[in-house]
């Protein structure tokens, strides 16, 4: 068996345990009590049990943990709160909203993804109606749930780290995220030439970094090295088998100080540190650090939906943290340099098209107009029918 092989699906299985246990001591005040117990025996089953699942293409039968396993103890454990706050919803507060059982995704993509904004947008919901004492602790029981959900999945799916091509996002599947999707009508608009402003060394180094972070998982551990020779620039050695990183020390004593025990310390730090070096990304999240009680509470904040909408991103590292952010701010950067420049494309098409259109209107064939301006005659007929249609 493949020694590296072993140690990276170890500490990953530990970064899972790790991580969901974080998670329910942030949520612990939160959350219901009947699914702080159901979370706490899914927990201690994993330990017990050993969190390792079955996996294709594995030289020897590892384990023992396999999906059929795992949708069983999500039914024993999740899912009886589920049932629970579905008669919430419905009867004391009318809601049409239909919550799933979780034991039933079977840990697939598309379910996954579907789950999860499912219990999402059921938050959203359900936020609005805050005022009433049930729905408080069911927006903290949702968002838990779709938490322990996407961390579960991102052990599943064999460990990849996925994020979309043009921007920050952390994705489950394919190459965009759900903002830059390919079936976007102005993708072109939106995307493509967008990516054209990034600056080229930034997008290396972000590369750089996403393949480390699809190796040391969500939560590795830190230590300082010496100074790196420029400030955003990681000169580290990684050690897998203790899942550490060493990182130059004036950026170690940077992303420590956002999560220092103090969280007011912590909250200046994060303050200061957006306000000066991250123009872009401070437009969208100044003040947001007042709305957060921790370190990760304010991760969680900030990657909502109507903020930077990270959806899927599951770790609140602060190594991660921190160079989400400077992404966010280079793909802001971009989309605000090409706002500023005119588009030629569209300019060029929008004077094609005007041409053709007046020359039709003079009642020129479209054969003749095809020899005018150099293009086929099925073109012509398509520009002019899409003209038409445009006007109605
Ligand atoms: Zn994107």
């Amino acid at each position: 068996m493949n020694v590296e092989n072993v140690d990276k699906k170890e500490s990953l299985e530990e970064q899972l345990l790790v991580s969901l246990e974080k998670l329910l001591s942030d949520y612990n005040h939160e959350i219901s009590e009947g699914l702080c117990a159901g979370l706490n025996a899914l927990l201690s089953a994993f330990k017990s049990q050993g969190v390792s699942l079955t996996r294709q293409n594995t030289e020897q039968p590892v384990l023992v943990f396999g999906k059929a396993n795992l949708s069983r103890l999500l039914e024993k454990h999740i899912d009886s709160h589920i049932v629970e706050m579905q008669k919430v919803l419905h009867d004391d507060l009318n809601l049409d909203i239909h919550l799933t059982k979780s034991s039933l995704i079977n840990f697939k993509l598309s379910k996954v993804s579907e789950y999860c904004d499912n219990l999402m947008n059921a938050a959203r919901s359900v936020s609005l109606n805050i005022e009433l004492n049930a729905s408080y602790r069911i927006v903290s029981d949702l968002t838990i749930i779709r938490f322990f959900i996407l961390n579960i999945y991102s052990l599943v799916s064999d460990f990849s780290f996925k994020k979309c091509k043009a921007c920050f996002r952390k994705i489950l599947s394919n190459k965009y995220c759900w903002l830059h999707k390919t079936a976007n009508v102005d993708f072109y608009q939106q995307t493509i030439r967008v990516m054209k402003f990034q600056d080229l060394e930034n997008k290396n180094f972000i590369e750089n970094w996403k393949n480390k972070r699809e190796w040391l998982g969500d939560h590795p551990n830190l230590i300082p090295s010496g100074m790196g020779q420029h400030k955003l620039m990681v000169n580290e050695q990684i050690n897998s088998y203790k899942n550490t990183v060493a990182i130059p020390h004036d950026i170690y004593d940077l992303v420590k100080s956002f999560s220092q025990v103090d969280w007011k310390c912590g909250k200046n730090a994060i303050d200061n540190f957006i306000k000066s070096e991250l123009p872009m990304v401070n437009t969208i999240v100044e003040g947001l650090t007042t709305d957060a009680d921790s370190f990760s509470d304010y991760v969680r904040i900030i990657y909502k939906p109507n903020i930077l909408d990270n959806r899927y991103e599951t770790s609140t590292s602060e190594l991660w943290f921190f160079f989400t952010l400077l992404e966010a701010e280079y793909w802001f950067k971009a989309e605000d340099l090409a706002k500023s420049v005119p588009d030629l494309r569209v300019k060029n098409t929008l004077k094609r098209d005007e041409k053709i259109i007046k020359l039709r209107r003079e009642g020129m064939s479209l054969r003749k107009i095809s020899n005018e301006v150099n293009f086929s005659k099925s073109l012509i007929e398509k520009i002019c029918k899409n003209i038409r249609n445009q006007k109605l």
